[in-house]
């Protein structure tokens, strides 16, 4: 059956360059997709899937269920896209003003949609059910995939894969990680409420700027002095303001920054040293503080069987030339809340072109992809799904 899903999957290839090219036209921004979820679902319905729509929101799902008896299979791809104004000269580039696929989320959806119609091809034979998880607003904190948990889309599902295509990575090599792949990315917001005053009577005030300094300072102690240095953290402080006149002493001052982390002991941990540090410093200096953490995505911690599994998994499928284990990066993503639910594994699908001279990295507004590697990353995500029945 396998060299049959390949087959069908080199059959569709065209038709999903098509589909990942109309989508890349008509991006939609993170929690206002409304048209991509309706092409979506209508590609599902076509093929005889049963369909949920408004799934959390704005997502997506679709059941297959094989003819012979077997585990029921997640497989995940986002359909959202980024407020950037594409500078591309492709034939298919965005129409809509200021907004542009520019992570390759029309990838991930294609590819998948292509993989659907394969599988449907040989339903009668396939052991199981195939669950196609289409998940809007990745891009944007607190995301799509909780939504969609808590509505049920896991529900009775045994494992669950997904993956990036990753522009800055070869097409033919497939990264996997095992354990920590992807940091939790927080926010913290900090206003320190001094005293202004003359800058000629510094006695008269409390100088938020002064206080300030002394908090950023003191804030690098967390991850030298606090955390274990075995364990990955970062603390950056990305924004100091307290705007003024040159001869004025600042009433107060704002720090924004970014904590990252892989576990979630360190990450209560980053959160609690920083507040009492801020209200320590504060303190010290007679001045108040408001204290604001926000939590953006958990860490993306892959599971060890699922992971090696895929990575074998990954190294037969053909046109793959290259497996690796990758170092966890500190981007974020919120595929790591299905991997809280279920057990799986998330991986990279190298997605540069040889013949680019220059690769714009994921974000950047001539962003691309070698669209050969949604064909790759429809034979892996398949290849796993078929495998996983088989064991
Ligand atoms: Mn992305």
């Amino acid at each position: 059956m396998e060299t049959k899903l390949f087959e069908l999957l080199e059959q569709n290839y065209n038709e999903i360059v098509e589909i990942r090219r109309y989508l890349h036209q008509y991006p939609e921004l993170s929690f206002e997709e409304e048209h991509t979820p309706e092409y979506i679902a209508d590609f599902h319905k076509n093929l005889g899937h049963s369909v949920k729509t408004k799934v959390g929101g704005r997502g997506v799902t679709a059941v297959l269920q094989g003819g012979k008896p077997g585990p029921v299979i997640a497989l995940r791809a986002d359909f959202d896209a980024l407020p950037i104004q594409e500078e591309t000269n492709l034939p298919f580039r965005s129409k809509v003003d200021g907004v542009m696929h520019a992570c390759g989320h029309d990838g991930h959806t294609a590819a998948l949609l292509g993989l659907a119609k394969a599988i449907n091809t040989l339903k009668d034979e396939w052991k199981g059910t195939v669950v196609f998880i289409h998940q809007h607003a990745e891009e944007y904190a607190p995301g799509g995939a909780i939504d969609m948990i808590n509505d049920g889309c896991l529900d009775g599902v045994d494992v669950i894969f997904g993956t990036h295509l990753w522009a800055t990575e070869p097409y033919g090599k497939i990264q996997y990680k095992n354990g920590p792949m992807m940091a939790a990315a927080d926010r913290f917001e900090i206003e320190i409420i001094g005293q202004g005053g003359h800058g000629a009577m510094p006695h008269l005030t409390k100088d938020a700027v002064v206080i300030g300094s002394q908090l950023v300072t003191n804030i690098q102690q967390i991850v030298s002095r606090r955390v274990d240095p075995q364990e990955p953290a970062v603390v950056s402080v990305g924004s100091f303001e307290a705007p003024n006149a040159f001869n004025v002493i600042a009433d107060r001052a704002k720090l924004i920054g970014t904590a990252r982390t892989f576990s979630e002991d360190v990450r209560d941990l980053l959160e609690q040293e920083l507040e009492t540090i801020t209200k320590a410093t504060c303190q010290g200096a007679n001045a108040e503080a408001d204290f604001k953490y926000h939590r953006g995505y958990p860490a993306v911690v892959n599971h060890e069987a699922e992971t090696a599994f895929l990575a074998d998994c990954a190294s037969q499928v053909p046109g793959v030339t290259e497996t690796e284990e990758m170092k966890p990066q500190m981007g974020g993503e919120d595929f790591a809340y299905y991997l809280k639910h279920v057990k799986g594994t998330f991986f990279f699908t190298g997605a540069q072109n040889p013949d680019w001279e220059t690769t714009f990295p994921h974000h950047h507004p001539k962003f691309d992809i070698d669209e050969r590697a949604m064909l790759i990353a429809a034979k892996v995500l398949g290849k796993a799904a078929l495998e996983y029945n088989n064991q």
